[in-house]
């Protein structure tokens, strides 16, 4: 990587101030780390230190996302924070509100078996309206319980879900674990499956308002 003259610092510094990090803007102007940083320095801006190194606009809390969207995209597997950096709300506002709409939010060590009070028959049903089934030995089992789905999937391609694979309902139904409705796909494609289908409902919202308003419009007139 060269010192690329062509590129302007006023650029970087902007992204810099507007919170990138010397990593980020390198990556994204292919230059160097210490390129970056030494044309920052050199702007004469106020560089972060390292304890402050990430300083993070305050995002809006975004009352017009729905709960149900933020349950829906958590039970694919993002991060609260994924999501709030995929909406525009912070990570501690979107574990919040799932939270608030009786999410258990992921930790390690849910104990449950068959000598346990929660024993249902070996069938399980997650906080996201997911089926479990009792299976210790199975490589995937999380404390001695495995996804229907991906069980469904593994009998289906006879074949273990390779690692970092993520089984999707293709209706949407989360327990509708019929071969047919599933497909299997790496986790970075699942999450932007689920972000464009988040972005879609969104848009039919907007495009509803928007008749919606149309309607009024042309009912009422426009105001003189
Ligand atoms: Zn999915």
């Amino acid at each position: 990587m060269s010192t690329r003259p062509d590129i302007r610092t006023e650029d970087l510094t902007k992204m810099y101030t507007d919170g990138s990090t010397c990593k980020e803007i390198a990556t994204k102007f292919n230059l160097s780390y210490g390129g970056v940083y030494g044309r920052l320095q050199q702007s004469g801006i106020k560089m972060r230190t390292h304890k402050n190194k990430v300083i993070r606009k305050k995002r809006p809390s975004r009352p017009d996302v729905k709960n149900e969207d933020l349950i829906s995209m958590y039970a694919t597997g993002l991060s609260c924070r994924e999501i709030g950096n995929a909406i525009n709300m912070s990570g501690g506002a979107v574990h919040t509100r799932l939270r608030q709409s009786g999410i258990k939010t992921r930790s390690v060590g849910d104990k449950r078996g068959e000598n346990s009070a929660n024993w249902h028959g070996g069938i399980h049903i997650t906080t996201h309206g997911y089926l479990k089934i009792y299976y210790p030995d199975h490589p995937r089992a999380v404390s001695n319980y495995v996804f229907e789905h991906v069980l469904v999937w593994e009998e289906t391609n006879k074949k273990p879900l390779p690692d970092g694979w993520i089984v999707h309902h293709m209706n949407g139904i989360k327990n509708d674990n019929r071969p047919e409705n599933l497909t299997a796909m790496v986790r970075k494609d699942h999450s932007k499956l689920h972000l464009g289908i988040l972005y879609i409902h969104r848009i039919q919202e907007l495009e509803a308002e928007v008749a919606h308003l149309t309607n009024l419009l042309a009912e009422k007139g426009t105001p003189a």
